[in-house]
């Protein structure tokens, strides 16, 4: 992918309107812009094709256009709005991509591979920093600064897709950001990840810190993605030390709308728990994250702490807790897995993402 067609917001320090990007726009509004430019709809799939099939950001290798109608797009429009500032590689293979955005903001986008899944995942970010704060995230530290757009969502995974020239197949909406305060965009980047990128539904999961009137929305979509929950806690005493928003939508209310979620969808949850030591690792603890789940349609997956400086005071619990935290959750009837952290040396694992250029 060329980074040359990607004009950055300022210029010699003079701000500069970009034009619209294409990366973002549906079938239909591809085809409201070419007819406006007196072209028959077949250009606007043919346009689409290059776009979130081939993943072409070059005009000139959309060969199937007419000249005249490339020179038409390229001087009103640009392909996508992201520009690599760095790409960091992890000793395990994952890899960290960095994107400057047109207001000077930066996002952060990783690609994984796991070796009980045949293709590659990738994790995107939502919005820029996040509000939800997160007693272990580094994310939450940056604050709130904005959403991201549509195809700021979008292009995440076409530029890695064409950058690493693998089959990315998984999208995990947990990079940065919580994506259902971002909700329609997001509902509209999904539907275009899946019906033009050609993603399936059932690869696609979107994590949330439990953001209940947007569950109980999400459901009414009728979508088959995986929804995954960061509960942490099954009391709200520790989830609210953990997680402030547990302040504004407790377990009582929570709880619920996973249950009207299942019912709804049909779908199994994901319960993300990240294991804190000495915070939520004890086995009552776990034996009450059993009782709490009771009847829900879910799998567990723990996610060993990973420390992401001295700051936050928590720390990682011993192998010997976190295995018996997972036995216990187990013995209660739940498939349990013990998350395997990609990229903990470059700063990529789950809640180290802080937009840090070449920090390690
Ligand atoms: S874990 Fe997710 S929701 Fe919580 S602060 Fe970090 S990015 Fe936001």
């Amino acid at each position: 992918m060329s980074v040359q067609n990607l004009t950055p917001g300022l210029s010699g320090g003079i701000p500069v309107k970009a034009p619209k990007a294409l990366i973002g726009l549906t079938l239909d509004e591809l085809a409201s812009l070419t007819q406006a430019m007196g072209e028959p709809r077949f250009r606007a799939e043919q346009l689409h094709h290059w776009l979130y099939v081939k993943c072409v950001q070059d005009w000139e290798a959309m060969s199937n256009l007419s000249k005249t109608f490339r020179e038409k797009l390229s001087g009103q429009y640009r392909v996508g709005q992201l520009r690599l500032i760095t790409k960091q590689k992890s000793n395990d293979g994952t890899v960290k991509y960095l994107f400057g955005l047109d207001d000077g903001s930066v996002v952060e986008s990783v690609l994984m591979y796991f070796e009980d899944r045949d293709k590659y995942s990738i994790c995107i970010s939502s919005q820029v920093g996040c509000a939800v704060d997160c007693g272990f995230c580094a994310t939450g530290k940056l604050g709130f600064k904005r959403h991201l757009t549509v195809g700021e969502i979008v292009e995440q995974y076409l530029f890695v897709q064409h950058d690493s020239q693998e089959e990315v197949r998984n999208i995990v909406f947990m990079g940065q950001g919580e994506p259902l305060l971002n909700y329609d965009p997001l509902m509209k980047a999904i539907r275009i990840l899946n019906r033009s990128a050609e993603v399936g539904i059932r690869h696609i999961t979107v994590s949330t810190s439990g953001i209940v009137p947007r569950i109980m929305d999400l459901a009414n979509e009728q979508l088959q993605l995986t929804l995954a929950i960061s509960l942490h806690a099954a009391d709200n005493a520790t989830r609210e030390k953990i997680m402030p928003l547990n302040k504004k939508w407790p377990l009582e209310q929570l709880m619920p709308s996973l249950f009207h979620y299942v019912r709804t969808t049909n779908r199994r949850l994901t319960i993300e728990y990240v294991l804190l030591a000495g915070v939520n690792d004890s086995e009552s603890q776990a034996r009450q994250l059993g009782n709490l789940l009771k009847g829900l349609k879910c799998n567990v997956n723990l996610i060993p702490y990973n420390p992401i400086g001295d700051d936050y005071g928590y720390q990682r619990p011993s192998r010997e807790v976190i295995h018996r935290f997972a036995n216990i959750v187990s013995d209660s009837g739940k498939k349990v897995t013990i998350r395997v952290e990609r990229g903990v040396d470059i700063a990529a694992a789950c809640g180290q993402l802080a937009n840090q250029a070449g920090k390690t």
